[in-house]
């Protein structure tokens, strides 16, 4: 008891005030979850910011519009999967009908977002987040690679949902 209690105190996990509000993400659930390995190493590249959306393009000094698809804004990870108004309403359905509240950034999604909910509810939760973040990442590379039109709202659910078969 008195071990693990210094243990505590000289942990630099206990003097990072960081850790409370971003404590580390275990990539271990993620290998759990039963959804596809290219999936789950999306949503690893997805976690560590390392997605080949425009602004980490930009920084690989590939010139080229920066602009989201959806909207007028640059696309960046932030904006193609939490706050870009297609996304935005994606989620908004999709939390209306589990009654689960929106992540506020992918920090907030990979960290604390579902610490209220038990084991089982979480990788649940993770198996449909993953199908819709992975529907959102194909439906932006059919409209930037394949040229074609914006993808409705629907058709992403739709794309999400034909993921969620396996
Ligand atoms: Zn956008």
């Amino acid at each position: 008891m008195e071990s693990n209690h210094i243990w505590v105190i000289f942990s630099p996990i206990f003097i990072s005030p960081y850790y409370y509000t971003h404590p580390p993400f275990h990539h271990k659930k993620l290998w759990k979850l039963k959804i596809p390995l290219k999936i789950k190493n999306f949503l690893l590249f997805l976690q560590k910011g390392v997605i080949l959306t425009k602004d980490n393009l930009a920084r690989r000094n590939c010139k080229g519009n920066q602009k989201c698809i959806c909207c007028n804004m640059n696309e960046a990870i932030q904006h193609l999967f939490i706050d870009c108004p297609l996304t935005k309403t994606i989620w908004g359905i999709i939390f209306f009908a589990t009654n689960l509240t929106q992540p506020r950034s992918i920090n907030h999604m990979f960290g604390t977002w579902l610490r209220n909910q038990n084991k089982r509810m979480r990788s649940l939760i993770w198996v449909g987040v993953a199908a819709i973040c992975w529907a959102i990442w194909l439906c932006r590379n059919d409209v930037i690679f394949n040229e074609l039109k914006t993808n409705s709202i629907m058709q992403v659910i739709c794309r999400g949902a034909f993921w969620l078969r396996f």
